[in-house]
């Protein structure tokens, strides 16, 4: 066998001990404090609805948990199992060996997986977020959803898949800087794209018609010194009860996006105090230091792909017996999360610090009282857990933990800072 064979599996059975043991800490931390709200939210938040939340988040929590076993078990499948190979060896059969052929072979594997995750996306619908009231996504929308979605990824992943194997045949050695910079082209125009073309095929977009609050958010906008081309309300509550709402686009195209969710569970000056949220997230230059680090990132990955992909025992060693190009991307996109969730603590912390940064810019320039108030609200109508497990917490999540949260803002408002 192998040694990266043995690597490779070991990284695998690593994130899977790990991710079984933060899920089970998280689940156990969930039950323990479900008979007693958190001190500071027992006047926003009733027993009943705290019940739930640890319901739904342990729910939530273990079929999270049986995925990612029934995932891990896919990659093993499709690499060691001999899946990318067959595959392969099919698409050549009807497409040739040259970029058709491996788009057809990226393609099909890809719809392999997508095929083979369904069963828990139609579990999580139609029975998990059924079950806690939340989903009001029907079958028909599921299906034309998946329908649009797969034909989507054919024709965007098609693109893209010819293009880089396009370029992996003709640059040589050093294809991967080419293959970089056209996956840098192709994230910057599917940020054009998206709010325009591609998020207008699975909702409605209207703009916001109500003249009060729409006055309150110019005003924001205005003191924060901020350009947004248009603020829309979007169908949210076709699928799903969960409120949200987001930024959208790039330099003077951005767009406010708001979920009717969103607008109906808050008032005026707390949608205001979420907006001064998440526009504190471009003010403070979030937005770019992401794509910048996500840029290194890529090139990074690009780099060791570049270095993999001519390497015999690369293929040999994760079950595919003769080199293509295709399958040299197959397996690393397949294989690199195995390592990457080594440093997914490190962006969470991040994630963490950015969100604690947002809030008092939110705080300075709108308003404390009613940002920890919408907040509240929306871990109550989302069903949020109010006592997540530490360590779990410090691993993956992307948002500080209520607690924590609330008590900065409730200081805030304590010690107001000087303008
Ligand atoms: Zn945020």
């Amino acid at each position: 066998m192998h040694p990266f064979t043995v690597i490779f599996v070991i990284a695998l059975l690593a994130h899977l001990l790990v991710a079984a043991w933060l899920s089970r800490r998280q689940v156990a931390s969930v039950l323990r404090h479900r008979a007693t709200i958190p001190e500071g939210f027992e006047a926003a938040v009733n027993p009943d609805e705290h019940a739930k939340a640890a319901d739904y988040s342990a729910a939530r929590q273990r079929l999270g948990n049986l995925e990612t076993i029934y995932d891990a078990g896919v990659v093993l499948v499709l690499t060691l199992g001999g899946g990318i190979a067959a595959l392969g060896a099919w698409s050549a059969s009807v497409a040739g060996t040259g970029v058709w052929g491996g788009t057809v072979h990226l393609l099909a594997v890809f719809a392999a997986m997508s095929v083979l995750g369904l069963p828990f996306s139609v579990y999580r619908t139609f029975v998990l977020e059924q079950r806690f009231g939340f989903n009001r996504t029907g079958p028909r929308t599921f299906v034309a959803d998946l329908l649009k979605g797969w034909l989507l990824g054919l024709v965007l992943g098609g693109a893209v898949a010819a293009v880089v194997l396009w370029i992996m045949a003709r640059a040589g050695s050093s294809w991967w800087i080419a293959g970089w910079l056209a996956w840098l082209g192709f994230s910057l125009l599917a940020t054009w794209a998206w709010p325009r073309l591609i998020a207008p095929l699975f909702n409605r977009f209207t703009l916001l018609e109500d003249a009060s609050l729409r006055a309150r958010i110019d005003a924001l906008l205005a003191r924060c010194d901020f350009h947004a081309k248009a603020i829309y309300v979007m169908d949210g509550s076709r699928r799903s009860a969960h409120g949200n709402a987001y930024f959208t686009g790039l330099g003077r195209e951005k767009r406010i996006v708001f979920f009717d969710t969103l607008l109906s569970s808050l008032g005026p000056v707390q949608i205001e105090s979420v907006l001064a949220h998440e526009l504190a997230h471009f003010k403070l230059r979030h937005i770019p230091q992401r794509l910048a680090v996500g840029a290194a990132m890529s090139f990074a990955g690009f780099a060791v792909l570049g270095w993999l992909s001519a390497q015999d025992w690369f293929y040999a060693s994760l079950g595919v017996p003769s080199r293509s190009d295709s399958a040299a991307l197959l397996l690393f996109l397949l294989i690199a999360p195995a390592f990457t969730w080594i440093v997914s603590p490190l962006f969470a912390a991040w994630s963490r610090r950015h969100e604690y940064e947002a809030d008092a810019f939110a705080a300075r320039h709108s308003d404390a009282h009613a940002l920890s108030e919408a907040l509240v609200k929306l871990y109550k109508d989302n069903a949020t857990t109010l006592t997540p497990d530490p360590i779990y917490s410090a691993f993956y999540d992307s948002h500080p933990p209520p607690a924590a949260r609330i008590a900065r803002l409730r200081a805030f408002r304590a010690a107001p800072a000087t303008p």
